[in-house]
């Protein structure tokens, strides 16, 4: 059993660990698939010096072994299931965990290789993982399925946002968390959606996925006062969120930003119109739920497609970690190959 760990800038290496057993509670799973996110670009580009670390949080696979007490379990994942995985290791026991946000757990997340090296679980090849972290897709696409964890994300960030059906909503980035809160607005009847983004093609793109309308952030603060939802999908354009907010509005920061960044609005604006500005950061087992159900409708399932940058086997993963450092990408995928 292989599993891959980042050294250090531009430096991955392919280890051999001890097959995984499971606890009473827990389920093994092959891992099939896994997305490389803005958090594994950054450790491969030194952006974020942490190593050694074994990334990859955006993982599916198959169950293949269940532990004694959720083997056969109503409700548990079985033998044989296609699953997408919730990695974050949500303690139950924290502050925030007791009030039943497991999203902003505190309690240090992930898991260990064998030598003790922090691993999220997503670049290995079987993995032992809580059962109740593991949602059944049906006969999704693996691709799909390794999507879960940013549409987890996006649910997550739709739910804090209080959208419903005939909203008006704005989303600046045009990126791929930009693209699923296109995905889940629309799917869950927006009135228009439309998408800001300084760059042509990707306002080409989410023309063609469906955006209502696509603008410039120039073309964009003309718009003011018009959107009853505006996410931030993009490290910047929180000013013009603001602007683009109606009455009753609500703003999602939904990136991450640089910390020194502030949010400005008038204290009395917000007040008289009831304007509401809203984090949204990981995701809770509500979010898991719902994203398996929309997994398996095959409802968005379009919209995952034009997401798939590129594919590489988990061999040559140091591949596709270069793959996206050195251009723009949407997503790119590792998946599982026969060492
Ligand atoms: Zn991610
Ligand atoms: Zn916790």
């Amino acid at each position: 059993m292989r599993s891959a760990v980042i050294t250090g800038p531009g430096q991955v290496e392919i280890r051999q660990e001890p097959y995984p057993v499971p606890g009473d509670d827990q389920v093994i799973v092959d891992v099939a698939m896994c997305g490389v996110c803005t958090f594994e670009r950054r450790l491969f580009s030194g952006d974020k010096a942490w190593y050694p670390v074994s990334a990859g949080h955006e993982a599916a696979g198959v169950v293949v072994a269940a532990g004694a007490r959720v083997k056969g379990l109503a409700g548990s994942p079985r033998v044989g299931d296609r699953v997408t995985l919730d990695l974050l290791t949500r303690c139950l026991t924290c502050r925030p965990c007791r009030r039943g946000r497991t999203a902003l757990c505190s309690y240090p997340q992930g898991r260990a290789l064998a030598d003790g090296t922090f691993s999220f679980g997503g670049f290995t090849e079987t993995i032992a993982i809580d059962a109740r972290s593991v949602y059944p897709v049906g006969d999704t696409p693996m691709v799909h399925a390794a999507m879960g964890e940013p549409i987890a994300c996006c649910v997550h960030s739709l739910r804090r946002s209080g959208f419903r059906s005939g909203d008006r909503v704005a989303i600046i980035g045009g990126g791929v968390m930009g693209r699923l809160h296109l995905a889940l607005t629309r799917v869950g009847g927006a009135s228009s959606v439309g998408v800001v983004d300084p760059s042509g093609e990707r306002r080409d793109e989410a023309a063609v996925a469906g955006a209502d309308w696509v603008a410039t952030p120039e073309e964009a603060s003309a718009m003011g006062g018009t959107q009853d939802v505006v996410f931030v999908a993009a490290m910047g354009g929180v000013d013009l969120a603001v602007r683009l907010a109606d009455v009753g509005g609500t703003v999602v920061l939904y990136s991450s930003f640089d910390p020194q960044l502030r949010v400005s609005i008038g204290a009395d604006r917000c007040h008289r119109q009831e304007i509401s500005i809203v984090g949204a950061y990981n995701q809770e087992p509500e979010d898991w739920r719902n994203t398996s159900t929309l997994l398996r409708s095959g409802l968005i399932a379009a919209d995952l497609d034009r997401l798939v940058t590129a594919r590489y086997p988990f061999s040559k993963v140091g591949d596709a970690l270069s793959h996206v450092t050195s251009e723009p990408t949407y997503r790119v995928f590792v998946e599982r190959d026969e060492a």
